[in-house]
Parts: C-alpha cells; structure tokens; sequence
C-alpha cells in the first residue's frame, strides 16, 4: 500500500469493520432474543435405508425463524453461535425438541441431532443429553448424534471418553461431513463411530468425476472393515442414487427423498406428524 493512500484506507477499513461489528453485535443480540423467545424452529429431513428404500429416520435441522428478515437457514448462524457461546442453549433446545417430536414417531424412526464441537466442552453434556432421553421418554437407542472431524482434533482423549459413554447408553455415533476436513483415517479407528456421512460435495460429483466413485467405494471398504455403515448426504436424483446402492452405501439422505421439513409437515406413514399429534 502506497504512502499517501493509507491513511484514507485505514479509515475506510475501520469504517468497514464498525459496520461489520455494528452487524453482528445486533445479530447477536437478535439471536439472544430468539433462544428466549423461541423463535428456533426445528425442522426434520428423512434418511433412507438404501437396500430396502425404507425411511430409516429424521435429521434435526435448526432454522431461526426471524421477525423481520424470515426464515434464516442455519449456515448464517450457527458460527455466530459457536463464537458467542449461545450455541449451548441452542443446541439444548434443538436437542430437546428433536427428542420430545421423535418420541411420538413410529419406534422404528430413529433422530440425528447435530452436536457442535463447543458444546463438547461442556462438563455436563452427558447429563444434559440423558435428561433430553428422560424427560422425553425417547429410547436412548433412537438417538444420533453427529458430530465432524473438529471434535477430534482438540481434547481427543476426553472426548473419547465422552463418545465411549454415549455408546455405553445405547446412543449412535456419526461422523459427519466426511471427507470436507482433515479427514485423517486414524480417526476412523480411533473413535467408536457407528456411521460415516459422506459429505454432499463427493455425491454431487458422482455423476461426471469417475474418480468421486471411487473414493465412495473405498469409504465404503474402509467403513464395512470397520463396522460401520455409511450415509451418503445430498442425494438429489434417482441417477445418484442408484450409484450409490450400487457401490454398497447404506442409507442415503437428499432432496431426492425429501427438503428438511417443520414437523407438522412431514410425513410418518403418510399421515402427517402434527396431525397425530393434534389427533392424540
Ligand atoms: P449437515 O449436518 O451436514 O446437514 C445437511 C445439510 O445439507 C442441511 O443443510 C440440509 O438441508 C442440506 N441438504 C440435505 N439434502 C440436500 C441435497 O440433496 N442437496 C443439497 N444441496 N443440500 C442438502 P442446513 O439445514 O442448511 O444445515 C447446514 C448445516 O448447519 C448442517 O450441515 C449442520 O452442520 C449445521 N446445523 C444444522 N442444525 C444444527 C444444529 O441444531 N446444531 C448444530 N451444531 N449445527 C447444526
Ligand atoms: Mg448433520
Ligand atoms: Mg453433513
Ligand atoms: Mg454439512
């Protein structure tokens, strides 16, 4: 940067960045309101069981439900989130919501719930996670828990033992976005996953790249010498689809079966959930 122009440049800088910060303090202060006030939807997408094509379970999805700017899907929060710490209460809610909606399924649906490497440093998640399965009747053996590569990184001792214990219960372990991260194999022997989720990147390019299909088939070897299934996420056409069955995945997830829904709209049995429950 020039001499004589860095001056005008610090000031817009810092004109920039008070905007910014200006931003995201009323964002978080938005987002504070709406943990209280409720303003956090869940909302549910199915994942199938690829051999039979039977719905297997939901994904909790969380969507801030915002009084001006309207429905604001998790990606322009959640990071926001992690950093302010208000991802605890957060993930609380969502956690107990999708709890307390699973437990009036058909028992044979299970619920995947998505755990942020922040809440990992909670000291009482366990008691948090066990008091969701109590107060909502839900058997611990309907619930997963994904969680990405971040998790292991840091405090990989003690959150073995954390994994160990929600095993030790009957929860699922799932590794989540496979393959988008450091995706060190070590991990995979390393920590007691149950399932890998193939992140969407790979199955979009299934299609055209020969060699997607091969690092499918490979996770695929790795995970069955393992004992663990494997997910494929953000399956969109039947072409995918039959792809993946074909190279040996064993559940699939995508807009191929279903968008992430409010609970009220999506289907158990072909009946709608809320209507149950109105019903009930
Ligand atoms: P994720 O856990 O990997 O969830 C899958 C994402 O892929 C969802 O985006 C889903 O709507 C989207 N998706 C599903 N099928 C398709 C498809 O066929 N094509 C495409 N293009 N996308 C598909 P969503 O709901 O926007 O969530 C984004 C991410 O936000 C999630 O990725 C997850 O990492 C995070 N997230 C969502 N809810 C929670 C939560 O309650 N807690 C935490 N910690 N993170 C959450
Ligand atoms: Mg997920
Ligand atoms: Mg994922
Ligand atoms: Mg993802």
């Amino acid at each position: 940067r020039s001499k004589s122009a860095g001056r005008n440049c610090f000031t817009i800088y810092d004109e920039a960045m008070s905007a910014e910060l200006e931003a995201r303090n009323t964002l978080e202060g938005d987002l504070r309101d709406a943990i209280a006030r409720c303003q956090l939807e869940v909302h549910y997408q199915s994942f199938m069981d690829a051999s039979t094509g039977a719905r297997r379970g939901f994904e909790a999805l969380v969507r801030w439900r915002h009084p001006v700017r309207g429905l604001i899907p998790p990606d322009q929060f959640i990071a926001l989130a992690e950093e302010t710490g208000l991802i605890v209460p957060l993930g609380e809610f969502v956690l107990r919501r999708a709890c307390a909606d699973a437990a009036a399924w058909p028992s044979d649906l299970m619920v995947a719930v998505n755990l942020s490497p922040i809440q990992f440093k909670e000291a009482d998640l366990f008691e948090v996670i066990c008091a969701a399965l109590r107060d909502s009747g839900l058997s611990p053996q309907r619930l997963e828990i994904e969680i990405t590569e971040s998790v292991l990184l840091e405090r990989g001792t003690e959150n073995h033992a954390f994994m160990e214990r929600l095993k030790s219960i009957g929860i699922e372990l799932a590794l989540d976005d496979f393959g988008t991260g450091y995706s060190s194999l070590s991990y995979l022997t390393a920590f007691p996953f149950d399932k890998i989720k193939i992140d969407k990147s790979f199955i979009r390019n299934l299609t055209h790249q020969p060699r997607s299909s091969a690092i499918i088939s490979s996770i695929v070897t790795l995970a069955r010498g393992l004992d663990m299934s494997v997910t494929a996420e953000g399956v969109e056409t039947q072409d995918e689809f039959e792809r993946l069955k074909a190279l040996g995945v064993n559940f699939a997830q995508g807009y191929l079966f279903g968008r992430p829904l409010p609970i009220d709209r999506i289907e158990l049995d072909g009946s709608a959930a809320g209507s149950q429950r109105d019903a009930a």
